[in-house]
């Protein structure tokens, strides 16, 4: 995995920084997603470990190190990261939200690896990602590592959600900013992407292409396209809007919601929109039947409402609840 072209002067600044002092034995790489923080924070851990790097932390791709880290059997390396995928061995329900966790048990898992001196004589790195999805016993367990860090180990961390680290993580770590493209570069890498309206892709993922590309799917592009639909419809019927969408994922639906409550907002204070583009005529059609401070009220609701709700009990009720709710935006 290489790193992007818009991340490559921020590999070159550490890469210089590397050359002439030991880089920090914690580094925490932050930014917005789907702009390549992993393709980023691979090859860094691949730069630490290679043997032959041809200048600092920049991996040979051909040493045994090299070999081994890209065949993910690197003995001097560790990701950590959701156990959501792997099986409960014991007899109890999984819980959804601890798999969604990296767990005290995980981190505690490190320690053997840290506290021996590494098989490769050379560096040990650990990748934690996301960083966010430690709980809090986990950060406590990994703090005490940052506090007492064991020599020649690296400790990488990488979130598109720093701020809901603990402060005393992030304290510990050196915090690395990684940038989105502008829309100039994110526009010319589309473009060579090869997917169908880059411009939209790109306006609906917020300006990440990664994002951008993954939404290229015909199904994603109709079903977003049905419920705009209802919802600019002239006469607007949350119930019936609520009936033809309950199939797709809530989630989904609640960030259309949102975004499309966001741009009416931007509209309705005059400013310009920013994620549905092609809808441009329809959101200045509703913001004629709405005030703007309800709208802005409404989307506030609904950012709230995002952070807590990924699987509800009943998709339904929740989806007609807030269908109603924007149909009392209309003035009648
Ligand atoms: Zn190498």
């Amino acid at each position: 995995m290489t790193i992007y072209s818009w991340h490559s002067a921020i590999y070159r600044q550490i890469a210089q920084r590397a050359q002439v002092e030991r880089l920090p034995h914690a580094m925490l790489l932050k930014g917005p997603p789907g702009i390549g923080k992993r393709a980023f924070v691979s090859a860094l851990a691949k730069g630490l470990l290679c043997e032959k790097p041809v200048s600092p932390i920049t991996a040979c791709g051909s040493c045994v190190a090299c070999h081994w880290f890209d065949s993910g059997n690197h003995a001097d390396f560790r990701l950590l990261q959701p156990e959501a995928a792997e099986i409960s061995d014991d007899d109890e329900p999984v819980d959804k939200k601890k798999k969604r966790d990296i767990s005290v048990a995980q981190v505690r898992s490190l320690s053997d690896f840290v506290n021996i001196s590494s098989h490769r004589s050379g560096a040990k790195v650990v990748l934690i990602q996301p960083a966010e999805a430690m709980n809090v016993n986990a950060a406590n367990a990994l703090l005490k590592s940052l506090e007492e860090p064991p020599p020649a180990t690296f400790f990488v961390l990488v979130s598109d959600r720093p701020h809901l680290l603990p402060p005393t993580i992030r304290s510990r770590c050196q915090q690395i900013a990684l940038p989105p493209p502008s829309a100039q570069e994110a526009a010319a890498w589309l473009k060579t992407s090869g997917i169908s309206q880059p411009e939209l892709a790109l306006a609906q993922a917020g300006g990440s292409p990664l994002l951008a590309v993954e939404l290229d799917n015909p199904e994603y592009w109709a079903a977003r396209q049905q419920f705009l639909d209802g919802l600019s419809n002239r006469q607007f019927d949350a119930l019936t809007l609520a009936e033809r969408t309950v199939a797709q994922p809530i989630p989904q639906i609640i960030n259309w919601l949102q975004r499309w409550s966001y741009d009416l907002a931007r509209l309705s204070f005059g400013q310009s929109l920013r994620y549905n583009p092609d809808r441009k005529d329809a959101l200045i059609a509703a913001i004629k039947r709405m005030k703007p401070l309800e709208i802005l009220h409404f989307h506030r609701e609904l950012v709230r409402f995002q952070r807590i709700v990924n699987h509800p009990l009943n998709p339904r009720l929740l989806l007609e609840d807030l269908l109603l709710r924007y149909g009392q935006l209309i003035q009648h």
